[in-house]
């Protein structure tokens, strides 16, 4: 899904004839255009293809009924400061500083241009810091997803365009909030900077910056798709796992709270055959991904005395091998464990 920001009677940020809602509805058509044509069994859907005025609420809405699988809002900036210039693209989050707060400010401000906005968005007034206070609150379930693409995003506009990098930010943004899929809210630059206003205006600048979307978008389906096929293997490796009544997981009884013990011998870069000679012999034989590393587990209990015992047993022959927790298949730590098995009984 691709946002145009503003749109019809909302002009966003204004210099002269100079308009946010144009440059970003061109960058938007052709970002998706270049989706479409070079990234296969990619389709794009955009909330305004023309100039017309779409609610908030609305451009989220959009997004949801249609199942998108990333919503990327693109937008101009402006700055009191005529010399304040580069791109920065948002993630949701708390206003981690004032000129964050600035820029939320700024965007969200135009749901006075609709009616009902006090209705719709629950008294939520755009110019008051404790109306931010709720998007404290927000959970946002995609935020490392969303990470991924505002830092691919900036790649490409600096390391490609050599626009200044103002980083990947985070800021409470109305329009990301109700969204349900890895979002995002790039600032292409700042139309009160004559430069970048002249290059912003300017065809080449448009699709420069387009491509430099596209070529995110596809960096990040990459990225994706390669982490795919990693859960499809783990998941493959599990199953066989489940066959072999070794590897079975012995102890989980009402009281384990979702914890596991296991013991961690050693790491990898790659993941090995179930056959390999370091693991072939082993029982109960796992593994868990951690950055680019694959971390081999051995035994599997929610008593972790059987684990230490385990340890004993194996502590020379893999020296320096440690007792690591999970819950529900998660990492956690030792003491995080514990508490949950005290706090429970
Ligand atoms: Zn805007």
């Amino acid at each position: 899904m691709i946002d145009a920001g503003h749109g019809g009677n909302d002009p966003g940020a204004t210099v002269g004839q100079c308009k946010e809602k144009d440059i970003v509805l061109s960058v938007a058509l052709l970002a998706g255009a270049y989706i479409e044509k070079y990234i296969d069994g990619v389709e794009v859907i955009y909330t305004r293809d023309d100039d017309t005025f779409v609610e908030l609420n609305q451009r989220a809405n959009i997004a949801n009924k249609a199942k998108a699988d990333l919503f990327i809002s693109i937008h101009a900036n402006a700055a009191g400061s005529m010399n304040a210039y580069g791109t920065e693209t948002f993630v949701l989050g708390t206003n981690r500083n004032e000129s964050n707060l600035k820029v939320a400010q700024l965007e969200n401000s135009v749901i006075a241009f609709e009616d009902n906005y006090e209705e719709n968005y629950q008294g939520f007034d755009p110019n008051s810091p404790a109306s931010y206070i709720i998007f404290n609150m927000i959970q946002n379930a995609y935020l490392e997803q969303s990470t991924t693409l505002a830092a691919l995003i900036q790649h490409q506009f600096t390391k490609r365009v050599g626009r200044k990098n103002r980083d990947v930010q985070q800021a409470a943004f109305l329009v990301l909030h109700k969204t349900s899929m890895p979002s995002v809210l790039t600032e292409l630059g700042f139309i009160t900077n004559a430069k970048e206003r002249q290059f912003l205006m300017s065809t080449e600048g448009q699709e420069f910056m387009a491509s430099a979307i596209f070529r995110a978008v596809r960096d990040y389906k990459k990225e994706i798709d390669a982490k795919q096929s990693l859960t499809m293997s783990e998941a493959e490796t599990a199953h066989q796992f489940v066959e072999n009544p070794k590897s079975e997981p012995v102890n989980i009884g009402p009281s384990h709270f979702g914890v596991t013990y296991k013991l961690q011998i050693f790491s990898s870069s790659k993941i090995l055959k179930l056959d390999h000679r370091s693991i072939k012999d082993l029982d109960a034989v796992d593994y868990y991904v951690d950055g680019s590393l694959y971390k081999y587990t051995i035994g599997y209990s929610s008593d972790i005395e059987e684990i230490k015992r385990l340890k004993e047993k194996y502590k020379k022959e893999y020296n320096g091998c440690f007792i690591v927790a999970f819950q529900n298949g998660k990492r956690i730590s030792m003491a995080e464990a514990q508490k949950l098995q005290s706090g429970g009984q």
